[in-house]
């Protein structure tokens, strides 16, 4: 919760669903999540997944460790398009990057 404000300055179509986004920001953006799905999901939810992170992170590909740049909240491995998502709050951190799934 305590990252929310930063969240909520963001420019995002997020505004109506505050209430619904509350309820899964507990467990969400500041805490911990149990797999890429759910990281890829919430960033989806968030409206995130098409949009520019803070600075793009240079990853290692998660599937075929394939170093590719990732630019966006959701980013799809070139080689082989494995998803990787990472929330907002954790965006300046290669490390949390997880992977969702080839082609999830
Ligand atoms: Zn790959």
């Amino acid at each position: 919760m305590l990252k929310l404000d930063g969240i909520s300055d963001l420019k995002s179509p997020i505004s109506d669903l505050k209430k619904q986004e509350d309820k899964i920001m507990h467990d969400g953006c500041a805490g911990s999540f149990e797999n890429g799905q759910q990281v890829v999901d919430k960033v989806r939810m968030m409206g995130f997944a098409q949009q520019l992170m803070p600075m793009p992170l240079d990853i290692e590909c998660h599937g075929c460790k394939e170093t590719f740049t990732m630019e966006e909240f959701e980013g799809h491995c070139p080689k082989c398009d494995m998803v990787h998502g990472v929330t907002p709050c954790h965006a300046f951190d290669p490390n949390n990057i997880m992977a969702a799934g080839i082609g999830y």
